[in-house]
C-alpha cells in the first residue's frame, strides 16, 4: 500500500460502539450490528479535527482534503478523485443552490461513503467485500472495491434492471441476484456477512459510511466561506446523506466553525414514507407503512433500520420531513432537465419539495443561502420516469 496523501488519524482507541445498549466491537471484529442486542453501531474513539479554510485552498479537490476529519486516511490508489462537486444557483427560487452529486466517479453521492468503507476495507485487510443494493449504494462498493483489488459480491434483487447488473459486472464483481423482495435480498447479503472474514461494506449499517457522507456538508461549508444554509434539504431512505450531514453540522458546532445547526428538511416518497409518518405523528421510530411503488426507488424503504436516528437528528435541527408524491416528483424531474440537470427520478425528490413549498426555508437572505439540496444521482443510471 502506498503512503497516505495526508496524515490520518490514530484509530487505536475507535471502535463500533452500540447506539442502543453501548456494546463495543473492534474495527477488525467486522461487526455490522451489536453483537448482544442487533442495535445499529456508531463510531467511537475518533475526535474529528476539521481543518482551517484557510489551510483546505491549497490542498486537492477532492474529498480526502478534508483529512483529520475523516476516520481514515486516503490510501492513493483508490481514490477516483470523488468530492468537490459543483454548487449551482436553483431555477426560479431565489436564494436557493442544488449541488451537483451526480458528478461523483460513479454518478452518485455514495462515492462519499463508499471509498471510505473501502479505505478501511483495504487497512483491515480482509479477503472480500459484500455489498447489498440494486442501485447507487452497490454500483458505487463495485466501483472502489475493483480499485483497492478486493474481490466483491453484490447482492441484489432478481428484478434488478439489466443495465445495473452489467456496470455491476463491468466492475468485476460477483452478482447475487435473489429472488422476492428488496428485503429477501438484504436477508441473502446479511447471511452471506455472517461467514468469517467477509466485509459487510453495508452502507446502512456501516458507520464510516457516514463519515464519508459528511463530507458533502464540509464541502458546502467550505464552499460557502465558512457558513451553512438555513436549511438543508435531504433525501431520506436508509438517511445515509441525513444522518453524514447531522455528523458534519454538529462537529463544525462542536469546533466553533458555525454558530448554529441548520434545520435538515428530510424528503421521502409519499407512497413509502413511514419516517414523514412518524415524524407527523411525534414517533420516535419508523412508523408502520405500506409502501407502494414508486418513481423515487431510492427512497422507497420501509423499515429503514437507523430510522430512530434520523427522527431524533432532525428533531435536534428543528427541521421536518416531508413526502413528495410521484406526480410531483415528475414534475420536478421535467423543470430540472428543462434547466439543464439531467437527475435519476429519485434525485428531483427534494426540488419537489421545495418547488411544492413544504419546506419553510424563511425570508429572502442576507449574506448566506437559505436552502441547499443535493442533485444526489445521474439520469444516465436509471429510466426516465415516464418510460
Ligand atoms: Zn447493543
Amino acid at each position: 500500500m502506498r503512503a497516505s496523501v495526508l496524515p490520518g488519524p490514530d484509530l487505536a482507541d475507535a471502535a463500533l460502539c452500540c447506539a442502543v445498549c453501548g456494546h463495543r466491537h473492534a474495527l477488525a471484529e467486522l461487526a455490522w450490528r451489536c453483537g448482544a442486542c442487533g442495535g445499529v453501531l456508531d463510531l467511537a474513539g475518533f475526535t474529528s479535527v476539521i481543518p482551517p479554510v484557510a489551510v483546505l485552498s491549497g490542498r486537492p479537490a477532492t474529498l480526502w482534503r478534508y483529512a483529520g476529519a475523516l476516520p481514515i486516511a486516503e490510501p492513493a490508489d483508490i481514490s477516483l478523485g470523488e468530492g468537490m462537486t459543483p454548487l449551482v444557483s436553483a431555477p426560479d427560487l431565489p436564494g436557493v443552490l442544488l449541488k451537483v452529486d451526480y458528478l461523483m466517479p460513479t454518478g452518485s453521492f455514495k462515492d462519499r461513503g463508499a471509498v471510505v468503507l473501502t479505505a478501511l476495507a483495504r487497512q483491515l485487510g480482509v479477503p472480500r467485500m459484500i455489498a447489498d443494493s440494486s442501485g447507487n449504494a452497490g454500483t458505487a462498493i463495485a466501483a472502489y472495491a475493483a480499485r483497492a483489488r478486493i474481490p466483491c459480491e453484490v447482492y441484489v434483487p432478481a428484478a434488478t434492471s439489466p443495465g445495473k447488473v452489467a456496470q455491476l459486472r463491468a466492475y468485476g464483481a460477483t452478482v447475487r441476484q435473489v429472488p422476492g423482495s428488496r428485503e429477501d435480498t438484504a436477508a441473502a447479503a446479511m447471511q452471506a456477512a455472517g461467514q468469517p472474514g467477509t466485509f459487510y461494506a453495508s452502507h446502512v449499517y456501516h458507520p464510516f459510511f457516514l463519515h464519508g457522507t459528511k463530507t458533502y456538508v464540509l464541502e458546502l461549508w467550505e464552499q460557502l466561506g465558512g457558513r451553512l444554509p438555513t436549511v438543508l434539504v435531504l433525501p431520506a431512505g436508509n438517511g445515509t446523506l441525513v444522518l453524514g450531514a447531522y455528523l458534519a453540522s454538529r462537529e463544525l458546532l462542536a469546533q466553533g466553525l458555525i454558530s448554529q445547526l441548520p434545520a435538515i428538511a428530510a424528503v421521502q416518497a409519499a407512497g413509502c414514507a413511514p419516517l414523514a409518518s412518524a415524524f407527523r405523528r411525534g414517533l420516535a421510530a419508523p412508523d408502520e407503512v405500506a409502501c407502494e411503488e414508486t418513481i423515487a426507488e431510492g427512497i422507497a424503504i420501509a423499515r429503514p433500520a437507523r430510522g430512530a436516528q434520523i427522527l431524533a437528528a432532525v428533531r435536534e435541527t428543528g427541521g421536518t420531513i416531508v413526502a413528495v408524491s410521484d406526480d410531483q416528483v415528475r414534475d420536478a424531474h421535467a423543470g430540472l432537465a428543462r434547466a439543464g440537470l439531467y437527475v435519476e427520478p429519485t434525485a428531483a425528490a427534494c426540488w419537489a419539495a421545495l418547488r411544492a413549498g413544504l419546506i419553510d426555508i424563511g425570508p429572502v437572505p442576507g449574506d448566506r443561502p437559505r436552502a441547499v439540496a443535493p442533485l444526489c444521482g445521474s439520469g444516465l443510471k436509471s429510466k426516465p420516469p415516464d418510460s
